[in-house]
């Protein structure tokens, strides 16, 4: 067992608070420019219920960018592996992850995989569903099967702040759409509101260790036993994960860390350890790729003294 108790958790915390000062929030999305720089808590989760955490704990996150690997693994067990993977690919991009770049070298093809933005806003249209309500209700009650917290909703104000000043989103869609990598019929403004309360999805550290540990578990949540995510299907999230989870610097986090993880622009990190634990961070102070800049640290931390590494 790698961490024995939360004050060894509060040590590395102090520890790398230190480098939030080097950070930024984000503020591309106006709401999240809100969040105090300085913020910094961990949860880790552990299979057998025990759950530490140090920090500002009751610090709330948006899942942001995380909500990409949830919303993969719903549409893949809806769909199945054959159908996703027409529509949008397996590899590292390698640029930031609102980049149009690559879909229009791409083109008429797919987005090279799910988490950059591109490919994310083709698996959440390919949510099933009627109207937006009755597919964001789907992915809402997915998430709070993982976290075991039925009391999850989505922030408001967040989702009508994306929404709002969503122009570059858009503008994917709009190209996606133009070259039939969505449906014809999809309307654009109904994609971008779900997308934007899938973002918007609220929850603390704690919760978010414990998708952690579920995916680290092959997708059986330890406590009941059930199997929530198919095992193939898990193992296909965490290896986007080591590829694609920490935007273009998921070749550096995977050499100096080794824990399939991802990252979000609120500052959020989801990481699984496999077999182990999952773990659950919010930072909200950013470095220049994107990821929480403590986040990066305490990871690092945890990985050298508990050698962590899968690789
Ligand atoms: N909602 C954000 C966006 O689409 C998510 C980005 C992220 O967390 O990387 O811009």
């Amino acid at each position: 067992m790698p961490c024995q108790s939360s004050d060894e958790l509060k040590a590395l915390v102090e520890e790398a608070r230190n480098c939030t000062k080097n950070g930024k929030v984000a503020d591309y999305i106006p709401a999240l420019g809100k969040a105090r720089e300085d913020d910094l808590s961990i949860a880790i989760h552990y299979p057998d219920g025990r759950c530490l955490s140090a920090g500002d704990i009751e610090k709330k996150i948006t899942l942001q960018s995380i909500s990409k690997v949830i919303s993969l693994a719903l549409v893949l067990m809806d769909k199945g592996q054959d159908d996703v993977f027409k529509h949008v690919g397996m590899e590292p991009t390698g640029d930031p992850f609102n980049s149009i770049v690559k879909l229009e070298t791409m083109a008429p093809t797919k987005p090279l995989n799910p988490l950059i933005n591109a490919g994310a806003l083709v698996v959440t249209h390919m949510i099933k569903g009627d109207t937006v309500k009755e597919r964001f209700q789907r992915l809402l009650v997915f998430v709070q099967e993982l976290t075991k917290d039925a009391t999850i909703r989505y922030c408001e104000e967040v989702a009508r702040s994306e929404f709002e000043t969503s122009y570059l989103n858009r503008a994917l869609c709009y190209f996606l759409k133009q070259h039939k990598m969505i449906a014809e019929n999809t309307d654009i403004e109904q994609l971008m509101e779900l997308y934007t309360m899938q973002c918007a999805i609220e929850m603390n550290c704690l919760n978010l260790a414990r998708i952690g540990l579920v995916f680290a578990m092959d997708g059986i949540d330890p406590q009941s036993g059930k199997q929530i995510i198919p095992a193939d299907i898990a193992r296909i999230c965490k290896t986007f994960m080591v590829t694609c989870g920490m935007y273009n610097a998921s070749g550096e986090f995977a050499i100096k860390i080794g824990i399939p993880a991802k990252s979000g622009v609120s500052g959020g990190i989801m990481g699984a350890v496999p077999g182990k634990f999952g773990i659950g961070i919010f930072g909200p102070a950013l470095d220049e790729k994107g990821n929480s800049i403590a986040g990066i640290k305490l990871l690092e931390l945890l990985s050298k003294n508990y050698k962590l590494s899968m690789f």
